[in-house]
């Protein structure tokens, strides 16, 4: 008999892989999505794989939405991919945004336990989590510092997560991932607005682009290589929590410097008056122009994970590296505009 597997979020980056992966693995796909995400099966459509997967319509705050999903779809597994899932975002929409990422997967754990407590659960949990902890490099044992209510948020379902697994007995997981791209990124996140950006500066649709603080840094990974994790830990005896992570953390400046240099460019970060620019030293143009709109109240200076637990027990690790994720995305960006 094929497994069963349901996916909240099927029509997001990490939805999109997962439901490949799992295909390849002969699963049974349901995906949930709610009514507004009709335009976002782009994703699924570009891989081929739209005709392949039973969609149904589940809104993650309504709990009945959830109930009549998992009785008609009868799962063994759940991944709860579906979020509020832009950190930017939940400063101006803190209630929803708790709403989504905090109370919806304790519906999904509670309606778990009542109808059929064997369904194995997946959560992702977010680096996010770990904010501004003091440590060089964050694992599973590191001190969560959430430093946005999208953090706070997914804190809340982390430790629920946890909870429903120690006090219910259920198999539930949780993946504490940290920054995942890809060329199916979400426009808003700083990776994909850099390589969508630039294509579109050079297709002359755009002057420059405008970023807030490129100091940041990130263990950025490719979303393709952290679907199996995500899949490998509801495999596994007994259920537990992992990192999954590069170990290695690029700032924004750096990611934004070779994107520029795979569109032919010759950047140089020069403070100027109005504040620092990104030129192009060949002609002179400015690429980016760093505005104070695109900080956030709080920000998180730098992420680096240790995923050697998922390394030893799940067998897991990246394949991709820093430099090809920049190239494919921004050569996937460049494409997309004819270029
Ligand atoms: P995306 O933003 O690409 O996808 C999130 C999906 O959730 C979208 O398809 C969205 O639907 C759906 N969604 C949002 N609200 C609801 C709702 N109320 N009911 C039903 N569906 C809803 O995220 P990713 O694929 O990048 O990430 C997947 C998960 O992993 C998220 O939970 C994210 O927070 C978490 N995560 C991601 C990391 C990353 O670097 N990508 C890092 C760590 C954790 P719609 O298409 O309609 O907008
Ligand atoms: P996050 O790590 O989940 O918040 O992923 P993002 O891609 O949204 O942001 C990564 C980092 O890039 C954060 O520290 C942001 O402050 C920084 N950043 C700098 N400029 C921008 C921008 O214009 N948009 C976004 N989204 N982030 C930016």
């Amino acid at each position: 008999m094929p497994k069963v597997a349901l996916i909240t979020g099927i029509m997001g980056q990490d939805g999109a892989y997962l439901t490949r992966h799992l295909l390849n693995q002969g699963y049974i796909i349901w995906g949930a999505r709610r009514r507004s995400s009709q335009d976002s099966q782009w994703r699924l459509e570009e891989l081929g794989i739209l005709g392949d997967v039973q969609l149904i319509d589940l809104d993650l705050l309504e709990m009945s939405n959830i109930i009549e999903a998992i009785r008609k779809t009868e799962p063994d597994e759940i991944y709860n991919l579906a979020a509020q899932s832009y950190v930017a975002v939940s400063f101006s929409q803190p209630v929803y945004t708790s709403q989504v990422n905090a109370i919806s997967p304790t519906y999904l754990l509670e309606s778990i336990r009542v109808i059929n407590p064997k369904i194995k659960f997946y959560q992702a949990s977010t680096s996010e989590m770990f904010g501004n902890n003091g440590a060089e490099i964050q694992n599973e044992e590191s001190v969560f510092k959430p430093e946005s209510p999208y953090a706070i948020s997914k804190l809340f379902s982390h430790w629920m997560t946890v909870n429903y697994r120690k006090s219910h007995d259920l198999f539930a997981c949780s993946g504490i991932l940290f920054n995942h791209e890809s060329p199916f990124r979400g426009l808003d996140f700083v990776t994909r607005k850099i390589t969508s950006g630039f294509s579109m500066i050079k297709a002359n649709k755009l002057p420059f682009l405008e970023l807030g603080n490129v100091d940041a840094m990130r263990d950025w990974g490719h979303a393709a290589d952290y679907i199996s994790g995500m899949h490998a830990m509801l495999q596994q005896p007994t259920p537990d929590d992992y990192v999954l992570a590069t170990g290695k953390s690029h700032s924004v400046r750096e990611f934004a410097s070779l994107a520029a240099s795979v569109c032919g460019w010759n950047p140089e970060w020069i403070v100027k008056e109005k504040g620092e620019v990104c030129l192009d030293r060949k002609t002179g143009k400015e690429i980016i122009r760093i505005s104070p709109k695109f900080f956030r109240p709080v920000d998180i200076k730098v992420l680096k994970g240790d995923a050697t637990k998922a390394r030893e027990i799940l067998g897991w690790q990246p394949k991709r590296d820093f430099n090809g994720l920049v190239i494919e995305m921004m050569e996937a960006d460049l494409a997309r505009q004819k270029l």
